[in-house]
């Protein structure tokens, strides 16, 4: 977990992460994919909010988990 902007918490799901990249496709100073194939996080607050959701609506494992500053899912 990192925290992102607006307050949002980032979360990645290094198990469900099947390595499809499309998420650093769409921010690629957020994630990156590390020897192993599978995601990690650079750095959330380089993006606005948006963008943070549009990667991770692109993700097809839901892999990609945001939440709000008290800890409630925002997505998926
Ligand atoms: S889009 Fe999802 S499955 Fe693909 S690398 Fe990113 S987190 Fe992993």
């Amino acid at each position: 977990m990192k925290p992102g902007p607006d307050g949002v918490r980032v979360i990645v799901d290094r198990v469900a992460c099947i390595g499809a990249a499309d998420c650093v496709a769409a921010a690629p100073t957020v994630f990156k994919l590390d020897h192993t194939r599978r995601v990690t996080l650079l750095e959330p607050q380089s993006v606005d909010a948006r963008a943070i959701r549009r990667a991770a609506e692109r993700c097809p494992a839901d892999a990609i988990i945001i939440e709000s500053a008290t800890g409630e899912q925002i997505y998926p």
